[in-house]
């Protein structure tokens, strides 16, 4: 059931394994505002497995009778080099490439465990909550301090986000969680959201796109 695979950008497999996804909370100002959250003093870190990855241009099946769920488009890196207690250098030259994923969240489930203070995993974790695109090596990617992205559902510009806007850049926390716990080859970092996160419903249509780079097209069943 689990047969996602890194793929790049002409749709070839990455002789990478399949990993964890570490998912950053809050890195986006004007998202935190619209969440009525407050602004944290260092990375929001937690954590999806590996079944939670699948292809992003597979159809998005939403989890019955648990309550809205939200899209959080995303920058997704993916690790190629093992980090650990890494400076700034050592993490930019441990990065594959770039793409995009959705860190899909059960909203309503996510409010209740907030409230009783407890762990996301019920509400970021489930299979098939990470869907992912393709990743553009980075030899190709110019800088990634001005890396523009956006999702539109059903023709309507829905989130748009640039890396230049994040709390926490790129960079500074691949550092960060490499002093909280290790990094893998095939680990993927979901680097925080910007605003206009909202319900998926059925038959949306998606379409996905890191601008100079790749769109892709999905829709929810
Ligand atoms: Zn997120």
């Amino acid at each position: 059931m689990f047969e996602y695979k890194h793929l790049d950008g002409d749709g070839n497999n990455i002789e990478l394994p399949v990993g964890k996804v570490v998912c950053v909370g809050r890195n986006y100002l004007q998202h935190i505002k619209e969440l009525k959250n407050s602004v944290p003093s260092e990375p929001l870190l937690f954590n999806k497995p590996s079944t939670a990855l699948t292809a992003l241009s597979k159809p998005i099946v939403l989890p019955k009778g648990l309550g809205s769920c939200h899209h959080e488009l995303e920058i997704a890196i993916l690790i190629n080099t093992r980090l650990s207690q890494s400076s700034i250098k050592t993490a930019e030259a441990g990065i594959w490439g770039v793409g995009l994923g959705l860190d899909l969240t059960l909203r309503d489930v996510q409010s209740a465990l907030k409230k009783q203070g407890h762990p996301w995993e019920r509400a970021k974790s489930f299979d098939a909550s990470c869907p992912m695109s393709p990743f553009i090596g980075i030899g190709q990617i110019a800088t990634l301090s001005a890396l523009d992205f956006s999702l539109s559902i059903n023709n309507q510009v829905r989130q748009h986000g640039n890396s230049r806007n994040m709390l926490f850049p790129i960079l500074e926390l691949l550092v960060n969680i490499s002093h909280a716990f290790t990094l893998l080859p095939g680990d993927i970092v979901l680097t925080g959201t910007p605003q206009g996160v909202a319900a998926l419903s059925a038959d949306d249509q998606l379409l996905i796109e890191l601008n100079e780079h790749f769109s892709v097209r999905t829709y929810v069943v």
